[in-house]
Parts: structure tokens; C-alpha cells; sequence
């Protein structure tokens, strides 16, 4: 299994090196989050072997399951959906949660890290590619949120997140292109000290255009554990 994902794992660092490279990034400025999803604590387990130690799931539940069964080394990004009967028991294990696609959302994470006295990093989900069945903000709501975002204490927004509609790469790129300028518009409207680094952006499908377009964090799944008995 380990020998597997090793593979794998470097057949991705060499495809992401390659998109890098056109686009005259570095590497490092991209973080690969692999999505530890469909697999086992077991699987998820021997990922810090590998040098992966920037892990993703979509369902709080199965965070926090994972993140008590594993190393305390490794940061936890939450990708998916945040009930709000969840964020007490998620600030303390997510380093970054990449899907606050309500305000009703950012102000009551807002209202728990106080309480917690923790910060807490977050990105916007948008629903760049605007699909019904996705959540987020639509594009045109994003410049609204300037005022939240100004009067955040325990918040620190960070960027933006979206997911493409699964289609070839190559139609993915005006969705990555689209969610670069609103980050920008953003940054404009919010001025310093909000200068949003962060793009999380590309899965499995559409990774490298991803990176061409900006991507700071891509989360990856299937590319990585497609096929591995959980
Ligand atoms: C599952 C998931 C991914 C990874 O998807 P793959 O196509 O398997 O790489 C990325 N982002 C989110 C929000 C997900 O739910």
C-alpha cells in the first residue's frame, strides 16, 4: 500500500511541477491537499511517510474522527459543507476551513472562536462555475461581504475556494480565471491588511490548469487513492 501510494503520490508531484513550471511558479507556492475522503484512517495514516501532512475531508464528522486517530502534526483542512451545530467541535481540529459559503456561517464561526478564544482561517467558497446543485456565494455577492469581512476579530479570511463543474480541463480555466479577478476585486475593496493569498482551487480532473491560473491549494483525491481498497 505505502509503495502504491508513493507512486502515486509522485506522479503528482511531478504533474504539478510540470504546471508550476508553464506557469513560472514555484512549488512551494502550492500546497497539495490530499483528500483523505474515501479512504481509511488506516490509508490516511500513511500519509505523513510520504511527506503529505495537509489533509482535507468534506464531512466535519469525519474530521474530527480522523484528526483524533491521527498525529497531531497534521493540518486539517474542512473542504465541505459547515452545519452550524458543527463549528464547536471543528474550530479546535480544522487549521483551515475552505468552505464558509454563508454570512449566517462566518458570524456564528465569528461568535464560537470568540467564545473559544481561538482564530480561525477560512477561505469563501464560490460558486464560480455556477451550478444549482453547489454550495457558496454566487460571484456578485462576494464584493458585498467587505463590511463582515472589516468587522471580523476571531475570522481571518484568507481567499477563495470554488469547484469546478466536472468537465475537460481545459473548460475550467474561465471558472480559475473568474475566481482569480473576484479575489482581486475583493483585495481592492478590502485594502491592507486583507491581502488574501490564497486560491484553493483544482481536484483531481483539473489540477494543472488550476495551478496555471493561480491555485494556492489544490485538493486531490481520486488522483491520489482511485481504486485503493479502503
Ligand atoms: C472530494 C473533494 C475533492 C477531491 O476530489 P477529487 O476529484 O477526488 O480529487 C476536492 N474538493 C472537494 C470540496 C471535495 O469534496
Amino acid at each position: 500500500m505505502l509503495n502504491l501510494l508513493r507512486d502515486r503520490h509522485a506522479e503528482v508531484e511531478a504533474r504539478l511541477s510540470a504546471a508550476c513550471a508553464r506557469a513560472g511558479r514555484s512549488r512551494g507556492d502550492v500546497t497539495l491537499v490530499a483528500v483523505t475522503k474515501t479512504v481509511s484512517v488506516d490509508v490516511a495514516a500513511l500519509l505523513p511517510e510520504l511527506g503529505l501532512l495537509h489533509l482535507g475531508e468534506n464531512r466535519p464528522q469525519e474530521l474530527w474522527r480522523k484528526a483524533a486517530a491521527l498525529p497531531a502534526s497534521i493540518h486539517w483542512h474542512l473542504i465541505g459543507h459547515l452545519q452550524r451545530n458543527k463549528i464547536e467541535r471543528t474550530l479546535p481540529v480544522a487549521r483551515m476551513i475552505h468552505s464558509v459559503d454563508s454570512e449566517r456561517l462566518l458570524q456564528a464561526l465569528e461568535q464560537e472562536a470568540a467564545k473559544q478564544q481561538r482564530h480561525v482561517d477560512v477561505l469563501f467558497e464560490v460558486n464560480a462555475g455556477g451550478e444549482a446543485s453547489k454550495h457558496g456565494f454566487a460571484p456578485a455577492e462576494v464584493a458585498g461581504l467587505t463590511a463582515a469581512v472589516r468587522a471580523l476579530r476571531n475570522v481571518r479570511v484568507h481567499g477563495l475556494m470554488t469547484m469546478a463543474p466536472l468537465q475537460p480541463p481545459e473548460e475550467c480555466r474561465p471558472v480559475f480565471a473568474a475566481l482569480w479577478r473576484l479575489r482581486d476585486e475583493l483585495r481592492r475593496e478590502l485594502g491592507p491588511p486583507h491581502d488574501l493569498p490564497h486560491l484553493s482551487m483544482g481536484m483531481s480532473n483539473d489540477f494543472e490548469v488550476a495551478v496555471e491560473e493561480g491555485a494556492t491549494m489544490v485538493r486531490l483525491g481520486s488522483v491520489l487513492f482511485e481504486g485503493l481498497t479502503p
